[in-house]
Protein backbone atom coordinates (compact mmCIF):
# COMPACT_ATOMS: atom_id res chain seq x y z
CA UNK A 1 0.00 0.00 0.00
CA UNK A 2 1.68 3.54 -1.08
CA UNK A 3 1.68 6.06 1.30
CA UNK A 4 4.00 8.73 -0.56
CA UNK A 5 4.60 8.86 -3.89
CA UNK A 6 6.51 10.10 -6.32
CA UNK A 7 5.24 10.81 -10.05
CA UNK A 8 7.55 11.11 -13.03
CA UNK A 9 4.98 13.19 -16.02
CA UNK A 10 2.77 14.46 -13.27
CA UNK A 11 0.91 16.97 -15.93
CA UNK A 12 0.12 14.72 -18.34
CA UNK A 13 -3.43 12.71 -18.60
CA UNK A 14 -2.13 9.15 -16.03
CA UNK A 15 -0.06 12.11 -13.80
CA UNK A 16 -3.04 14.00 -13.41
CA UNK A 17 -5.08 10.88 -12.83
CA UNK A 18 -2.57 9.71 -10.22
CA UNK A 19 -3.02 13.21 -8.74
CA UNK A 20 -6.97 12.94 -8.44
CA UNK A 21 -6.26 9.41 -6.58
CA UNK A 22 -3.31 11.05 -4.44
CA UNK A 23 -5.89 13.51 -3.29
CA UNK A 24 -8.69 10.81 -2.86
CA UNK A 25 -6.18 8.61 -0.74
CA UNK A 26 -4.55 10.74 1.39
CA UNK A 27 -1.27 10.51 0.04
CA UNK A 28 1.84 12.77 0.23
CA UNK A 29 3.24 13.32 -2.61
CA UNK A 30 7.56 13.36 -2.81
CA UNK A 31 8.38 14.44 -6.37
CA UNK A 32 6.55 15.68 -9.16
CA UNK A 33 8.04 15.63 -12.56
CA UNK A 34 7.03 17.28 -16.16
CA UNK A 35 8.66 18.15 -19.88
CA UNK A 36 7.66 21.77 -20.15
CA UNK A 37 4.29 22.26 -18.64
CA UNK A 38 5.21 25.25 -16.42
CA UNK A 39 1.66 26.64 -15.53
CA UNK A 40 0.33 23.20 -15.18
CA UNK A 41 3.38 22.07 -12.46
CA UNK A 42 3.46 25.52 -10.20
CA UNK A 43 -0.14 25.04 -9.94
CA UNK A 44 0.08 21.05 -9.14
CA UNK A 45 2.87 22.18 -6.91
CA UNK A 46 0.89 25.11 -4.96
CA UNK A 47 -1.49 22.18 -4.27
CA UNK A 48 0.19 19.39 -3.61
CA UNK A 49 3.12 20.38 -1.81
CA UNK A 50 5.80 18.32 -3.04
CA UNK A 51 9.20 18.03 -1.96
CA UNK A 52 10.86 18.00 -5.04
CA UNK A 53 9.89 19.45 -8.91
CA UNK A 54 11.41 18.57 -11.69
CA UNK A 55 11.30 19.86 -15.60
CA UNK A 56 12.99 18.12 -17.86
CA UNK A 57 13.43 21.08 -20.20
CA UNK A 58 15.81 23.24 -18.24
CA UNK A 59 14.04 26.94 -19.38
CA UNK A 60 10.81 25.68 -17.73
CA UNK A 61 13.04 24.85 -14.82
CA UNK A 62 14.38 28.25 -14.48
CA UNK A 63 10.91 30.02 -15.12
CA UNK A 64 9.57 27.16 -12.63
CA UNK A 65 12.41 27.86 -10.06
CA UNK A 66 11.16 31.45 -9.73
CA UNK A 67 7.57 30.54 -9.77
CA UNK A 68 7.82 28.56 -6.67
CA UNK A 69 10.28 30.89 -4.73
CA UNK A 70 8.03 31.42 -1.93
CA UNK A 71 7.44 27.88 -1.79
CA UNK A 72 9.21 24.83 0.19
CA UNK A 73 9.22 22.95 -2.83
CA UNK A 74 13.13 22.73 -4.63
CA UNK A 75 12.97 22.58 -8.55
CA UNK A 76 15.81 21.06 -10.94
CA UNK A 77 15.97 20.63 -14.33
CA UNK A 78 17.65 18.52 -16.67
CA UNK A 79 17.02 14.64 -17.65
CA UNK A 80 19.54 13.60 -14.95
CA UNK A 81 16.92 14.99 -12.55
CA UNK A 82 14.48 12.76 -13.47
CA UNK A 83 16.24 9.96 -11.78
CA UNK A 84 16.37 12.20 -8.79
CA UNK A 85 12.74 12.26 -8.60
CA UNK A 86 12.49 8.58 -9.30
CA UNK A 87 14.96 7.83 -5.96
CA UNK A 88 13.29 10.73 -3.74
CA UNK A 89 14.12 8.68 -0.26
CA UNK A 90 10.96 9.86 0.70
CA UNK A 91 8.71 7.60 -1.81
CA UNK A 92 7.76 4.34 -1.23
CA UNK A 93 6.43 4.28 -4.74
CA UNK A 94 7.05 5.48 -8.02
CA UNK A 95 4.65 6.21 -10.45
CA UNK A 96 5.88 5.98 -14.21
CA UNK A 97 3.82 8.10 -16.54
CA UNK A 98 6.17 9.89 -18.87
CA UNK A 99 5.67 9.33 -22.08
CA UNK A 100 8.31 7.33 -23.86
CA UNK A 101 11.70 5.65 -23.88
CA UNK A 102 13.12 8.10 -21.85
CA UNK A 103 11.75 6.93 -18.89
CA UNK A 104 13.60 3.47 -18.99
CA UNK A 105 16.81 4.93 -16.68
CA UNK A 106 14.41 6.78 -13.71
CA UNK A 107 12.97 3.35 -13.86
CA UNK A 108 15.83 1.34 -13.66
CA UNK A 109 17.26 3.74 -10.82
CA UNK A 110 14.01 3.75 -8.60
CA UNK A 111 14.29 -0.16 -8.71
CA UNK A 112 17.48 -0.11 -7.45
CA UNK A 113 16.15 1.61 -4.53
CA UNK A 114 13.53 -0.94 -4.02
CA UNK A 115 10.47 1.55 -4.71
CA UNK A 116 7.35 -0.12 -5.59
CA UNK A 117 6.52 0.89 -9.14
CA UNK A 118 3.45 1.66 -10.42
CA UNK A 119 4.28 1.26 -14.31
CA UNK A 120 2.20 3.56 -16.83
CA UNK A 121 5.53 4.11 -18.79
CA UNK A 122 5.29 0.92 -21.54
CA UNK A 123 7.61 1.79 -23.80
CA UNK A 124 10.53 1.15 -20.75
CA UNK A 125 9.16 -2.78 -20.71
CA UNK A 126 8.92 -2.75 -23.93
CA UNK A 127 12.72 -1.30 -24.65
CA UNK A 128 14.29 -3.29 -22.22
CA UNK A 129 11.48 -5.50 -20.37
CA UNK A 130 14.33 -8.27 -19.68
CA UNK A 131 16.64 -6.17 -18.24
CA UNK A 132 13.83 -3.78 -16.14
CA UNK A 133 12.50 -7.04 -14.70
CA UNK A 134 15.45 -8.75 -14.14
CA UNK A 135 16.56 -6.00 -12.06
CA UNK A 136 12.95 -5.74 -10.13
CA UNK A 137 13.66 -9.52 -9.34
CA UNK A 138 16.98 -9.31 -7.84
CA UNK A 139 16.19 -5.79 -6.25
CA UNK A 140 12.51 -7.27 -4.34
CA UNK A 141 11.12 -4.46 -6.10
CA UNK A 142 7.17 -4.85 -6.83
CA UNK A 143 5.94 -3.57 -10.28
CA UNK A 144 2.38 -3.20 -10.34
CA UNK A 145 0.54 -2.39 -13.92
CA UNK A 146 -1.25 0.69 -14.53
CA UNK A 147 -2.43 -0.01 -18.08
CA UNK A 148 -5.47 -1.17 -17.83
CA UNK A 149 -5.36 -4.35 -19.79
CA UNK A 150 -1.94 -5.27 -17.72
CA UNK A 151 -4.37 -4.29 -14.43
CA UNK A 152 -7.12 -6.19 -15.58
CA UNK A 153 -4.71 -9.46 -15.94
CA UNK A 154 -2.69 -8.46 -12.83
CA UNK A 155 -5.94 -8.75 -10.93
CA UNK A 156 -7.42 -12.10 -12.32
CA UNK A 157 -4.14 -13.62 -11.48
CA UNK A 158 -3.72 -13.20 -7.90
CA UNK A 159 -3.83 -16.10 -6.08
CA UNK A 160 -2.44 -17.83 -9.33
CA UNK A 161 0.56 -19.45 -7.59
CA UNK A 162 2.05 -21.34 -10.55
CA UNK A 163 2.13 -19.45 -13.81
CA UNK A 164 1.95 -22.58 -15.83
CA UNK A 165 -1.74 -22.73 -14.83
CA UNK A 166 -2.06 -19.97 -17.51
CA UNK A 167 -2.68 -20.91 -21.18
CA UNK A 168 -3.43 -17.71 -22.58
CA UNK A 169 -3.64 -14.04 -21.59
CA UNK A 170 -6.37 -12.44 -24.05
CA UNK A 171 -5.89 -8.54 -24.41
CA UNK A 172 -8.57 -6.56 -25.55
CA UNK A 173 -8.23 -3.81 -27.72
CA UNK A 174 -11.07 -0.92 -28.37
CA UNK A 175 -10.02 -1.05 -32.29
CA UNK A 176 -9.91 3.05 -32.24
CA UNK A 177 -11.19 5.25 -34.43
CA UNK A 178 -10.62 3.58 -37.52
CA UNK A 179 -12.35 -0.17 -36.38
CA UNK A 180 -13.61 -1.37 -39.87
CA UNK A 181 -11.82 0.38 -42.06
CA UNK A 182 -9.41 -1.07 -44.95
CA UNK A 183 -5.43 -0.14 -45.17
CA UNK A 184 -6.66 2.42 -48.18
CA UNK A 185 -9.40 4.57 -45.99
CA UNK A 186 -7.46 4.55 -42.79
CA UNK A 187 -4.16 5.71 -44.76
CA UNK A 188 -6.46 9.19 -45.81
CA UNK A 189 -7.03 9.55 -41.91
CA UNK A 190 -5.34 12.75 -40.62
CA UNK A 191 -3.85 13.92 -37.21
CA UNK A 192 -6.99 14.98 -36.26
CA UNK A 193 -8.88 12.11 -37.27
CA UNK A 194 -6.38 9.98 -35.21
CA UNK A 195 -6.50 12.24 -31.97
CA UNK A 196 -10.44 11.37 -31.85
CA UNK A 197 -10.66 8.12 -29.58
CA UNK A 198 -14.11 6.48 -29.27
CA UNK A 199 -13.79 5.67 -25.55
CA UNK A 200 -10.04 7.03 -23.17
CA UNK A 201 -9.03 10.29 -23.24
CA UNK A 202 -5.56 9.98 -23.00
CA UNK A 203 -1.92 11.77 -24.41
CA UNK A 204 -1.61 12.06 -28.15
CA UNK A 205 1.23 9.85 -28.45
CA UNK A 206 -0.88 6.72 -27.35
CA UNK A 207 -4.33 7.88 -29.03
CA UNK A 208 -2.30 7.77 -32.29
CA UNK A 209 -0.88 4.43 -31.28
CA UNK A 210 -4.62 3.44 -30.57
CA UNK A 211 -5.48 4.19 -33.95
CA UNK A 212 -2.61 1.94 -35.51
CA UNK A 213 -2.79 -0.35 -32.84
CA UNK A 214 0.48 -0.34 -32.56
CA UNK A 215 -0.62 0.65 -28.61
CA UNK A 216 -2.08 -3.00 -28.67
CA UNK A 217 1.20 -4.33 -30.03
CA UNK A 218 3.25 -2.57 -27.07
CA UNK A 219 1.25 -3.94 -24.84
CA UNK A 220 1.53 -7.53 -26.51
CA UNK A 221 4.97 -7.34 -25.56
CA UNK A 222 4.89 -5.53 -22.00
CA UNK A 223 2.29 -8.50 -21.52
CA UNK A 224 4.86 -11.03 -22.35
CA UNK A 225 7.63 -9.16 -20.15
CA UNK A 226 5.10 -8.85 -17.11
CA UNK A 227 4.18 -11.98 -16.66
CA UNK A 228 7.17 -13.81 -18.57
CA UNK A 229 5.50 -15.48 -21.51
CA UNK A 230 5.70 -16.10 -24.87
CA UNK A 231 4.06 -14.64 -27.75
CA UNK A 232 1.90 -17.63 -28.11
CA UNK A 233 0.16 -16.77 -24.88
CA UNK A 234 -0.67 -13.32 -25.79
CA UNK A 235 -3.50 -12.80 -27.99
CA UNK A 236 -5.76 -9.81 -28.87
CA UNK A 237 -9.24 -9.02 -29.50
CA UNK A 238 -11.15 -6.74 -30.31
CA UNK A 239 -13.35 -5.28 -27.51
CA UNK A 240 -15.05 -2.16 -28.86
CA UNK A 241 -16.76 -1.23 -25.56
CA UNK A 242 -14.09 -1.44 -23.29
CA UNK A 243 -15.91 -2.95 -20.83
CA UNK A 244 -13.86 -6.25 -20.58
CA UNK A 245 -10.31 -4.75 -19.71
CA UNK A 246 -8.67 -8.31 -20.55
CA UNK A 247 -8.96 -11.99 -19.40
CA UNK A 248 -7.02 -14.84 -18.35
CA UNK A 249 -7.46 -18.37 -19.34
CA UNK A 250 -6.58 -20.98 -17.48
CA UNK A 251 -5.52 -24.39 -18.51
CA UNK A 252 -8.61 -25.94 -17.10
CA UNK A 253 -10.90 -23.91 -19.30
CA UNK A 254 -11.51 -21.55 -16.94
CA UNK A 255 -11.66 -17.61 -18.17
CA UNK A 256 -10.97 -15.11 -15.71
CA UNK A 257 -11.83 -11.11 -16.29
CA UNK A 258 -11.81 -7.61 -15.08
CA UNK A 259 -14.68 -5.48 -15.93
CA UNK A 260 -15.15 -1.71 -15.48
CA UNK A 261 -16.15 1.75 -16.89
CA UNK A 262 -13.67 2.79 -19.48
CA UNK A 263 -11.44 4.78 -16.08
CA UNK A 264 -7.96 5.27 -15.37
CA UNK A 265 -8.83 6.14 -11.95
CA UNK A 266 -9.51 2.76 -11.08
CA UNK A 267 -6.35 0.82 -12.45
CA UNK A 268 -4.48 3.51 -10.90
CA UNK A 269 -6.20 3.28 -7.80
CA UNK A 270 -5.13 -0.61 -7.64
CA UNK A 271 -1.45 0.19 -8.06
CA UNK A 272 -1.65 2.27 -5.07
CA UNK A 273 -3.76 0.19 -2.59
CA UNK A 274 -2.33 -3.49 -3.96
CA UNK A 275 -2.85 -6.12 -2.26
CA UNK A 276 -5.44 -4.48 -0.60
CA UNK A 277 -8.78 -2.81 -2.27
CA UNK A 278 -9.93 0.71 -1.14
CA UNK A 279 -13.24 2.32 -1.67
CA UNK A 280 -13.33 4.42 -4.93
CA UNK A 281 -15.72 7.63 -5.29
CA UNK A 282 -16.63 6.72 -8.97
CA UNK A 283 -19.75 5.38 -9.94
CA UNK A 284 -19.50 1.38 -10.16
CA UNK A 285 -19.96 -0.40 -13.66
CA UNK A 286 -24.11 -0.36 -14.20
CA UNK A 287 -24.21 -3.95 -16.08
CA UNK A 288 -27.96 -3.37 -17.01
CA UNK A 289 -27.17 -0.47 -19.35
CA UNK A 290 -23.76 -1.41 -19.83
CA UNK A 291 -23.65 -2.16 -24.67
CA UNK A 292 -24.29 -5.70 -25.36
CA UNK A 293 -20.37 -6.79 -24.68
CA UNK A 294 -18.83 -7.88 -28.49
CA UNK A 295 -15.55 -9.35 -29.46
CA UNK A 296 -13.74 -10.10 -32.66
CA UNK A 297 -10.07 -10.67 -34.34
CA UNK A 298 -8.22 -7.64 -34.85
CA UNK A 299 -7.60 -6.69 -38.93
CA UNK A 300 -3.54 -7.30 -39.35
CA UNK A 301 -3.89 -6.39 -43.08
CA UNK A 302 -5.68 -2.82 -42.08
CA UNK A 303 -3.42 -2.01 -39.15
CA UNK A 304 0.04 -3.72 -39.65
CA UNK A 305 1.51 -2.19 -36.44
CA UNK A 306 0.16 -4.85 -34.44
CA UNK A 307 1.91 -7.66 -36.83
CA UNK A 308 5.02 -5.67 -36.71
CA UNK A 309 4.63 -5.67 -33.03
CA UNK A 310 4.14 -9.32 -32.93
CA UNK A 311 7.01 -9.89 -35.41
CA UNK A 312 9.17 -7.79 -33.27
CA UNK A 313 8.47 -9.81 -30.37
CA UNK A 314 9.12 -13.07 -32.04
CA UNK A 315 12.94 -11.43 -32.56
CA UNK A 316 13.37 -10.88 -29.27
CA UNK A 317 16.87 -8.78 -28.64
CA UNK A 318 16.67 -5.32 -29.78
CA UNK A 319 14.31 -5.46 -32.10
CA UNK A 320 11.48 -4.50 -30.01
CA UNK A 321 13.62 -1.50 -29.14
CA UNK A 322 14.03 -0.28 -32.70
CA UNK A 323 10.07 -1.01 -33.51
CA UNK A 324 9.58 1.48 -30.12
CA UNK A 325 12.01 3.97 -31.22
CA UNK A 326 10.70 4.13 -34.80
CA UNK A 327 7.28 4.25 -33.87
CA UNK A 328 7.79 7.23 -31.71
CA UNK A 329 9.73 9.14 -34.09
CA UNK A 330 7.28 8.21 -36.89
CA UNK A 331 4.39 9.03 -34.60
CA UNK A 332 6.43 12.13 -33.82
CA UNK A 333 6.32 12.93 -37.77
CA UNK A 334 2.31 11.90 -38.00
CA UNK A 335 1.67 14.55 -35.00
CA UNK A 336 3.56 17.13 -37.03
CA UNK A 337 1.56 16.34 -40.04
CA UNK A 338 4.87 15.95 -41.82
CA UNK A 339 3.61 12.05 -42.65
CA UNK A 340 0.56 10.01 -43.46
CA UNK A 341 -0.94 7.63 -41.28
CA UNK A 342 0.50 4.23 -43.09
CA UNK A 343 3.63 5.91 -43.21
CA UNK A 344 4.11 5.49 -39.38
CA UNK A 345 3.76 1.23 -40.07
CA UNK A 346 5.94 2.03 -43.15
CA UNK A 347 8.95 3.66 -41.12
CA UNK A 348 8.98 1.11 -38.41
CA UNK A 349 8.98 -1.92 -41.00
CA UNK A 350 11.71 0.20 -42.33
CA UNK A 351 13.85 0.27 -39.56
CA UNK A 352 13.02 -3.40 -38.86
CA UNK A 353 14.55 -4.27 -42.17
CA UNK A 354 17.66 -2.07 -41.98
CA UNK A 355 18.86 -2.68 -37.92
CA UNK A 356 20.30 -5.91 -37.28
CA UNK A 357 18.76 -7.59 -34.08
CA UNK A 358 21.36 -8.24 -31.16
CA UNK A 359 20.60 -10.54 -28.87
CA UNK A 360 20.75 -10.94 -24.77
CA UNK A 361 21.42 -7.16 -25.20
CA UNK A 362 23.28 -4.90 -22.72
CA UNK A 363 21.24 -1.49 -21.43
CA UNK A 364 23.73 -0.25 -23.86
CA UNK A 365 22.80 -2.17 -26.90
CA UNK A 366 19.36 -1.48 -26.49
CA UNK A 367 19.89 2.27 -26.37
CA UNK A 368 22.20 2.22 -29.49
CA UNK A 369 19.22 0.17 -31.14
CA UNK A 370 16.71 2.97 -30.26
CA UNK A 371 18.92 5.83 -31.40
CA UNK A 372 19.53 3.37 -35.05
CA UNK A 373 15.73 3.35 -34.83
CA UNK A 374 14.95 6.93 -34.20
CA UNK A 375 17.49 8.10 -37.27
CA UNK A 376 16.44 5.48 -39.45
CA UNK A 377 12.97 7.46 -39.68
CA UNK A 378 14.38 10.73 -39.59
CA UNK A 379 16.77 9.89 -42.71
P1 LIG B 1 0.83 12.55 -21.81
O1 LIG B 1 1.38 12.98 -23.11
O2 LIG B 1 -0.53 13.00 -21.43
O3 LIG B 1 1.81 12.98 -20.62
C1 LIG B 1 3.18 12.74 -20.68
C2 LIG B 1 3.88 13.26 -19.46
O4 LIG B 1 5.29 13.08 -19.64
C3 LIG B 1 3.71 14.76 -19.22
O5 LIG B 1 3.84 15.05 -17.86
C4 LIG B 1 4.87 15.35 -20.00
O6 LIG B 1 5.27 16.64 -19.56
C5 LIG B 1 5.96 14.34 -19.73
N1 LIG B 1 6.92 14.25 -20.83
C6 LIG B 1 6.66 14.31 -22.15
N2 LIG B 1 7.81 14.19 -22.87
C7 LIG B 1 8.79 14.07 -21.96
C8 LIG B 1 10.19 13.96 -22.08
N3 LIG B 1 10.81 13.91 -23.27
N4 LIG B 1 10.91 13.89 -20.95
C9 LIG B 1 10.32 13.91 -19.73
N5 LIG B 1 8.99 14.02 -19.56
C10 LIG B 1 8.24 14.10 -20.67
O7 LIG B 1 0.91 10.95 -21.79
P2 LIG B 1 -0.06 9.91 -21.10
O8 LIG B 1 -0.31 10.29 -19.68
O9 LIG B 1 -1.21 9.64 -21.97
O10 LIG B 1 0.83 8.59 -21.13
C11 LIG B 1 1.94 8.40 -20.26
C12 LIG B 1 2.40 6.95 -20.35
O11 LIG B 1 1.36 6.13 -19.85
C13 LIG B 1 2.69 6.48 -21.77
O12 LIG B 1 3.74 5.58 -21.76
C14 LIG B 1 1.40 5.76 -22.16
O13 LIG B 1 1.62 4.75 -23.11
C15 LIG B 1 0.98 5.17 -20.83
N6 LIG B 1 -0.45 4.93 -20.71
C16 LIG B 1 -1.35 5.95 -20.79
C17 LIG B 1 -2.71 5.73 -20.67
C18 LIG B 1 -3.68 6.86 -20.68
O14 LIG B 1 -4.88 6.64 -20.44
N7 LIG B 1 -3.27 8.08 -20.95
C19 LIG B 1 -3.24 4.37 -20.50
C20 LIG B 1 -2.22 3.36 -20.39
C21 LIG B 1 -0.89 3.64 -20.49
P3 LIG B 1 4.70 18.00 -20.29
O15 LIG B 1 3.26 18.08 -19.87
O16 LIG B 1 5.52 19.08 -19.74
O17 LIG B 1 4.87 17.78 -21.75
MG1 LIG C 1 -3.83 -0.07 -22.32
Amino acid sequence: MANTISILGSTGSIGRQTLDVAEQMGLRLAALTAHSSVERMEAQCRRFQPELAVMTDEDAAKDLSVRLADTGTKVLGGFAALTEAATHPAADTVVTAVVGMVGLKPTLAAIREKKRIALANKETLVCAGELVMDAADAAGAEIVPVDSEHSAIFQCIQGCADRREIKRLILTCSGGPFYGMTYEEAGKMTRADALRHPNWSMGPKITVDCATLMNKGLEVIEAMRLYRLPLSQVDVMIHRQSIVHSLVEYRDGAVLAQLGTPDMHLPIRYAMTYPKRGENPAPPLDLLHCPPLTFAKPDRESFPCLRLAEEAAGAGGTACAVLNGANEEAVKLFLAEKIGFQDIPRLVAKARMEIPVVQSPSLEEILEADRAARACVLR
